[in-house]
């Protein structure tokens, strides 16, 4: 049977990274996918943070930066809008994760593809990992097969998923009304249960997605028709569930650490789950390495404690999004009527007021204060919302 120091199952960016930074320090890493190119096919947004250009170390002029944004804007189907401005790009997401695993193979890290992880079996002094025609064994073990992550469930992590789903167009212009090259826009309203719409620019292409709980389909084809583009005219259709915890899950195992995806490192209020991948993965390769060259397990339980400033573990930050989420157009439309064209930092009190004293409903004035909540927990952990 095949040892290896670490398996790392997965080689999205989270395996990537946490590979890149054992096999860095001369430890025997294995990374496994199913895939049979990794990367492909896309299931993802595209958009990336430039903070989280930053945790990898990357110059940005790298042939996978597709568009450049200034930031975020949530709009609501009252016309209002709240800006976010934080540098960031539009990527080619399978490039990007080629070029991950590339940086991880180069440092000695060795992949297999069109490997399906179908079993994983604890030993005393480590784990056998099983596919469907080789077994493989690790004294380590890392889960980062994303939302269903065989590890993970085999771990008793099952994350409850909401489905996402995007459509790609060509743009016949280069002008459009609804597509703006500097900006990623997230359009909320109670059409999107659980989740938003977005339309993110991609130099002469553009992304028109969404995430919800209910109906996705029905509701994003009419979406794109208001934004102007048939589904029907689409030249791809990309998807995937995405992981939204109600709870912090567990992390960390006996030699083994669950990250990204399969930890439930999304952030909580934009679903964006990438950066989370990248940096929860680095940290989980440098302590296993630190483990295995101090000869001490008992090391990866920092684990927990290293990520703990990531929204993804703590209950409040989890739970705050997914009231917003599931808010009224009535509770949206006060919200953008008080922040409408400001950066979501502000607190406009002239404006707060006159539109608290208008006497909206019940609801409506929850949907302000928890909105007014969000604004703070927002605030705290910006760093990791894309
Ligand atoms: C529609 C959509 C849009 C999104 N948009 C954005 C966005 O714009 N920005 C953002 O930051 N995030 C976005 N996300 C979230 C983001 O894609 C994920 O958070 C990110 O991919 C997590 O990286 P990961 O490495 O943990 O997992 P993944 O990227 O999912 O990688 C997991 C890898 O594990 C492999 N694997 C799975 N099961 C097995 C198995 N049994 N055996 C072997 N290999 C296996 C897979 O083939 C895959 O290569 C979006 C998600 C969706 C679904």
């Amino acid at each position: 049977m095949n040892q290896y120091d670490v398996i790392i199952v997965g080689a999205g960016p989270a395996g990537s990274c946490a590979a890149f930074e054992l096999a860095k320090c001369g430890i025997k890493t294995l990374l496994l996918d199913k895939k049979q190119m990794v990367g492909s096919p896309n299931h993802c947004g595209e958009g990336i943070s430039s903070n989280c250009m930053q945790e990898l170390n990357l110059s940005i002029d790298m042939p996978w930066i597709v568009n450049e944004v200034s930031g975020g804007r949530l709009i609501f189907s009252n016309d209002t809008s709240v800006t976010f401005k934080q540098r960031g790009f539009c990527i080619n997401r399978p490039e990007f994760d080629r070029h991950l695993l590339k940086r991880a193979t180069d440092a000695s890290a060795e992949i297999r593809t069109e490997m399906k992880v179908t079993e994983i079996e604890r030993e005393t002094d480590g784990w056998t990992v099983k596919t469907k025609t080789e077994r493989f064994r690790s004294s380590y073990l890392v889960g980062a097969g994303g939302p269903r992550c065989p590890v993970a469930v085999s771990l008793g992590q099952r994350h409850p998923l909401l489905p996402a789903y995007q459509y790609k167009f060509k743009m016949k212009a280069k002008q459009h009304p609804h597509v703006h090259s500097n900006w990623l826009d997230f359009y909320h309203s109670e059409a999107f249960p659980g989740g938003y719409a977005w339309v993110f620019p991609r130099g002469d292409e553009v992304a028109i997605g969404g995430g919800s709980i209910h109906h996705l389909k029905q509701k994003l084809d009419p979406f794109c028709r208001q934004m102007g583009f048939d589904p029907k005219d689409a030249i791809k259709k990309e998807g995937g569930p995405i992981p939204f915890l109600k709870k912090p899950c567990r992390i960390v195992f006996p030699r083994a650490l669950l990250v990204g995806d399969a930890g439930g490192f999304t952030y909580p209020l934009t679903k964006g789950g990438v950066h989370g991948a990248v940096w929860s993965g680095k940290i989980a390769g440098q302590l296993i390495s630190k483990a295995i060259h101090q000869s001490d397990d008992r090391l990866i339980r920092g684990f927990k404690r290293l990520v703990r400033q990531h929204p993804s573990r703590k209950r409040s930050h989890l739970m705050m999004p997914l009231t917003f989420f599931n808010f009224k157009n009535e509770a949206f439309h006060c919200i953008g009527n008080i922040m409408d064209g400001l950066e979501f930092h502000n607190f406009p009190i002239v404006r707060f007021f006159a539109e608290v004293s208008r006497a909206p409903s019940l609801s409506a004035l929850r949907g302000i204060m928890y909105a007014a909540i969000i604004q703070q927990h927002y605030k705290k952990t910006k760093h990791f919302s894309w």
